[in-house]
């Protein structure tokens, strides 16, 4: 009898129970956003390059698919696994604020374009918000990658400790970490060191030059930024006999595993619609 009751209060509560999970199955990508939004740590920015850049945002999500650039591959592995809202943490056409004037003969831009009309892709970019979390999601993922978790000066994301070792050695380990050997080292391979700031995607010359300046960082990892800046700086310094180095790991390795963070992060507040993470890689290749 007892039982009995169990199984009947059981089927009482359980399509209030279905009802009270489903609304998760009908969002659209507003919706979906507007939670982004609220789990964030900070306040949202009127002047954030965190919008939709292609896509009808009031469609009804399939699936996510989270990545740190919707390139071709992606949004082709995106439609194969029903994902039609992407969330990539760069631009997709080509410049930081995703303007398409200037493609609009491209015949690069047509295609890709072409695609993502006809397979209905919401892009929304993650950026700003991601990194102004706290702590920015981007360094939680790559800290993690990185196994630097227990290196951490006094909890800092971008200063960390290590045991006396070479910068060859360190650049070892590196390359185990990325699987590449792809990384451009400017420093003595033999110099010994114990401190590193890490300094993810492309944050400009003038923050890269600041974490050199730093007594607090002898050698610098991190993602890219042109030749002619923080590449001369960092000769320079060396050239003086300055005890400084740089590691530019390239811009997709120094943050694609904030993105696959990012994919976890997610899953802890939007429930029962798919979310996957795709991975670019490395995008080019080099001469062996
Ligand atoms: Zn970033």
């Amino acid at each position: 009898m007892k039982l009995l009751s169990i199984f009947i209060i059981v089927l009482l509560f359980a399509p209030q129970n279905l009802k009270l999970r489903k609304p998760d199955l009908k969002l659209s990508a507003n919706e979906v956003i507007d939670k982004i939004k609220q789990e964030v740590t900070c306040d949202w920015l009127d002047d954030t390059v965190d919008t939709f850049k292609t896509g009808n945002p009031e469609d009804e999500v399939t699936g996510i698919a989270v990545c740190m650039f919707a390139d071709m591959k992606v949004l082709k592995e995106a439609v194969a696994n029903k994902c039609n809202l992407i969330i990539a943490h760069e631009p997709t056409f080509y410049n930081h604020l995703d303007e398409t004037e200037m493609l609009q003969n491209s015949p690069v831009y047509k295609e890709k374009m072409n695609y993502i009309i006809k397979h209905k892709l919401i892009i929304f970019r993650f950026h700003d918000h991601i990194h102004m979390t706290q702590p920015d999601g981007i360094y939680v993922g790559m800290v993690d990658k990185l196994g630097w978790k227990n290196n951490r000066v006094n909890g800092s994301y971008t200063n960390y400790q290590f045991e006396k070792q070479t910068l060859g050695e360190f650049v070892d380990k590196l390359s185990k970490t990325f699987n590449s050997k792809d990384f451009r080292v400017i420093g003595d391979k033999n110099m010994k060191f114990t401190k590193v700031g890490l300094s993810v995607g492309a944050p400009g010359s003038a923050s890269h030059m600041r974490f050199l300046d730093d007594e607090n960082t002898e050698v610098l990892v991190a993602g890219e930024s042109r030749e002619w800046e923080t590449y001369q700086y960092v000769n320079d310094a060396v050239l003086q006999g300055k005890k400084k180095a740089v590691v530019f790991l390239g811009h997709i390795n120094s943050e694609e595993a904030g993105m696959e963070y990012c994919t976890r992060w997610l899953g802890n507040f939007i429930k029962d619609i798919p979310i996957k993470y795709f991975e670019n890689g490395q995008v080019y290749w080099s001469a062996k």
